[in-house]
């Protein structure tokens, strides 16, 4: 009995103390505290704990009138005032008409075309930005790390496909030596050597070109398939006509599904996602051969590219940096390549690089040589709306077939939309380079 009315009594004990514990905690000078030390001057919330306290504190910190979605909300209304600012600026210095969206006419629709971009399904509430995609495809993925690490850009989702035209060359032959290390590639000559440690290693050297050409068209396609519509958004339903004419960049069906477009108005200028058998064109429309010579320009006088190079003790060497051998050095015969089967995976490294370059460039060309009939049909258009379409330099040479087929190219009027700051921007640029005048131009926001 003694022993379970001392347990007792240290449980009433404890508990005691822990009610003393929480008394002492939080009923200072008599009234009761709340957690939060502040009240939100917007919304009247309660917030700020001790531990933020201490922490403004400590960085010298004054403390917040507002609570954090407050905060935030404040922050996106500046921000906001500052592009609409921005906006203001811009627009005011534009020599050609600035309309509203319902103000957008077509005298005959016959003679209208449209050309749809990528934002045209961004208004639609379609999650068809490259962010999009980089999000289906995971943190941790290996095309999403090889897209990150070997693409030369700081953002290489905010100019997805420009971006493609930026492989890092001297990361990819800079690995060759490691997976030669890793794999213990030993020369040729020598007893234990493996033919398919070196193919192996060769191959690891080489895989984010893999990733890039094999994995990234399939994720790409496997994501445009899965885009979907909200057929009720109809935010163009004033302006798109049934027998206007259309083409379309994107590869999603939204405006025969959104608008009943007909099919055959439609040309879907890098694939519809409908037809299997066809590839999507996904890449940058840049020369190769100019990237290249731009590349080998910038970098040919570099130090670690000379022939002769200075070790740690003082004495001269040939120079055996890969992208050297690879690329800079004159005479194939005589370069520091160490063993033939260097030279062998750094030269098989180099041509699969240059063959990833001739692959991502998009088939700008084929797609005109293809639709050559197409474009020369356009030649008695009168009106050109543009909607959600970026103008970037990539896309020019489309507009320039229009042009040059084009009966009377001065007399065409075109309605352009916009979206953001760097539209305009590139609107203003596509209109001097495309010689169009500013009084045939209108532009609207969407
Ligand atoms: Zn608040």
């Amino acid at each position: 009995m003694i022993g379970v009315t001392w347990l007792a009594g240290m449980i009433a004990l404890n508990y005691t103390a822990n009610i003393l514990a929480f008394v002492i905690k939080y009923c200072r000078g008599g009234g009761v505290m709340s957690k939060y030390l502040l009240k939100c001057m917007d919304c009247g919330a309660e917030f700020f704990t001790e531990g933020e306290k201490d922490f403004y504190e400590s960085k010298g910190l004054t403390m917040p009138k507002r609570c954090k979605p407050c905060r935030d909300k404040r922050r996106r209304l500046f921000e906001q005032i500052q592009v609409e600012k921005e906006l203001e600026g811009l627009l005011s210095t534009l020599p050609f008409k600035r309309i509203k969206m319902a103000e957008v006419t077509l005298p005959n629709p016959d003679t209208t075309l449209f050309i749809i971009g990528n934002g045209f399904d961004l208004m639609h509430g379609i999650s068809s930005s490259y962010y999009n995609f980089r999000d289906t495809i995971g943190k941790n993925n290996i095309l999403r790390f090889t897209l990150e690490s070997y693409i030369r850009a700081d953002d290489i989702w905010g100019d997805f496909e420009n971006n493609l035209a930026y492989l890092d060359r001297e990361m990819m032959l800079g690995t060759v030596d490691d997976r030669l290390g890793d794999f213990g590639v030993l020369d040729e000559d020598d007893d234990d050597f493996s033919a398919a440690d070196f193919f192996a290693a060769q191959e690891t050297a080489v895989s984010p070109v893999f990733i890039l050409t094999q994995d990234l068209p399939q994720r790409f396609r496997g994501w445009i398939d899965g885009l979907k519509a909200n057929g009720c958004s109809k935010p163009l339903k004033d302006i798109l006509n049934h027998n206007s004419r259309y083409i379309n960049f994107n590869y999603t069906e939204f405006l025969e599904i959104n608008y009943e477009i007909p099919q055959e108005n439609i040309l879907y200028i890098h694939g519809d996602r409908r037809n299997r058998n066809v590839e999507l064109v996904l890449g940058h429309g840049h020369d190769t051969d100019e990237v290249f010579e731009e590349w080998y320009h910038a970098n040919k006088n570099r130090k670690e590219f000379k022939p002769r190079l200075r070790g740690r003790k003082g004495r001269y060497y040939n120079n055996d940096n890969p992208v050297y051998l690879g690329y800079f050095l004159n005479d194939d015969t005589n370069g520091n390549w160490k063993s033939q089967m260097r030279y062998d995976a750094i030269n098989n490294t180099v041509r699969m690089i240059e063959e990833y370059y001739e692959n991502s460039a998009k088939k700008t060309n084929d797609v005109l040589v293809t639709n050559q009939q197409y474009f020369k049909s356009l030649e008695g258009i009168k009106d050109i709306v543009v909607i959600g379409h970026s103008l970037s330099v990539v896309d020019y040479p489309y507009f320039k077939e229009i042009i040059k087929y084009h009966r009377n190219s001065n007399g065409i009027k075109w309605q352009i939309s916009w979206h953001s700051p760097d539209d305009i921007r590139r609107i203003t640029t596509f209109l001097s380079v495309m010689k169009i005048p500013n009084k045939n131009v209108a532009i609207f926001r969407t």
